[in-house]
């Protein structure tokens, strides 16, 4: 037996009562277990094992997955479960978490990521603030954080300068190392990118037009991921 903190990120029935679990661990990374019984009325462990959830497992070693014996539940998403577009988000963390977390290996940085995403998302943050530095951090945890400070073939930096992000780059470029068919990515943007890595997700609201500068610079975002991994992540529920 083995106990471990997790992130529910996706389920499947199997059987008349039995569930099997993909986790977001932070010392086992993406994790499947089996959940017996979960089904059945009355099931103890049921309300602590939705869908994004947060809990605290204790996991019974078994033949082929292990096996949930007892949980605690530290944090659950009910409050907004009648909110599509943050419930969506939702959905969008978890397809995202399973398709780049890794099996078997220690993730704790995306676990962290989970964690503050959930509980902003339930706090009230804006939905596409929160998108944009859902993104942004799972690219830095990912190791494919764009360069936002100087550009990336001469490392100029200058708060007066027109630049251009570039994925295939992998950040800024500036107008005079020249972006053929680039995209124009101006300062307020790159200010609210680095804000997003940098502070809690929470107080990314604060900030003066951000939501405006977050909803036009998603897709910029998302081309990271289409040159990085071939494919976008936008569509939450229908995205799955
Ligand atoms: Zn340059």
């Amino acid at each position: 037996m083995y106990p471990t903190p997790a992130i529910v990120i996706g389920r499947i029935n199997l059987g008349e009562a039995d569930r099997i679990l993909t986790l977001l661990t932070p010392d086992y990374g993406k994790l499947r277990v089996s959940i017996r019984g979960v089904r059945k009325i009355k099931s103890r462990l049921a309300g602590h094992v939705e869908l994004f959830c947060q809990v605290r497992l204790m996991l019974a070693k078994g033949k082929n997955l292990d096996v949930v014996t007892s949980a605690e539940l530290i944090h659950s998403l009910d409050a907004i479960l009648d909110q599509p577009e943050r419930l969506n988000l939702a959905y969008l963390m978890a397809s995202m978490f399973d398709r780049l977390s890794l099996e078997g290996e220690a993730q704790p940085e995306l676990y962290a990521l989970g964690e503050e995403f959930l509980s902003t998302l339930d706090g009230g943050g804006e939905p596409v603030l929160l998108e944009l530095a859902l993104k942004l951090r799972l690219l830095e945890v990912l190791g494919y954080q764009p360069e936002l400070s100087h550009c990336v073939i001469c490392r100029r930096s200058d708060a007066a300068c027109i630049y251009y992000l570039s994925p295939e780059k992998g950040g800024l470029i500036d107008e005079a190392c020249g972006l053929a068919g680039g995209y124009r990515f101006d300062q307020k943007a790159i200010k609210l990118w680095r804000l997003a890595l940098t502070v809690p997700m929470v107080r990314l609201s604060d900030i003066e037009g951000a939501t405006k500068l977050a909803a036009d610079s998603i897709d910029l975002c998302d081309q990271f991921y289409e040159y990085h991994f071939g494919r976008r992540f936008t569509g939450g529920l229908l995205g799955v």
